[in-house]
């Protein structure tokens, strides 16, 4: 969509820290990290929000959780944990109107690994 951040980001008008992608998703450092590892989990398709979601998209949202699972790995830190958001609408602290997956990490833990038995 003319004018949407992310829109640019999938269409390379301008430029971002990509960590995945395929023909439907990207994911790229949050520009503004909140966490030791903040990165963004974004369908290439201009979706505004959750509550813009279909019953037709219900593979792709499915698909942004399993991205997530293996970025998470690839990323080293699917054992310590991770926090999956989804900021959904100005009340929720969305600023940017294209649906995306925060995927945040790396704060220090206990030591204690695989405590959920999480493969
Ligand atoms: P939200 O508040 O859920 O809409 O999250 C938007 C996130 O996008 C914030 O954490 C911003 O730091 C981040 N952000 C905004 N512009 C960019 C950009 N060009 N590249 C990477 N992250 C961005
Ligand atoms: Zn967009």
């Amino acid at each position: 969509m003319t004018g949407c951040a992310f829109c640019k980001i999938v269409n390379k008008e301008v430029p971002a820290d990509v960590v995945y992608e395929d023909d439907k998703i990207i994911a790229f450092r949050d520009i503004n990290p909140k966490a030791p590892l903040h990165l963004l989990i974004v369908p290439k398709r201009h979706i505004p929000s959750i509550n813009h979601l279909e019953l037709q998209d219900k593979e792709l949202t499915g698909e942004l959780f399993l991205i997530a699972q293996k970025i998470a790995r690839d990323q080293g830190v699917s054992k310590t944990g991770y926090k999956l958001v989804f900021n959904v609408g100005r009340g929720g602290g969305q600023l940017i109107n294209h649906l995306h997956l925060h995927l945040l990490a790396g704060w220090e833990t206990s030591g204690e690994k695989d405590i959920l038995g999480m493969p």
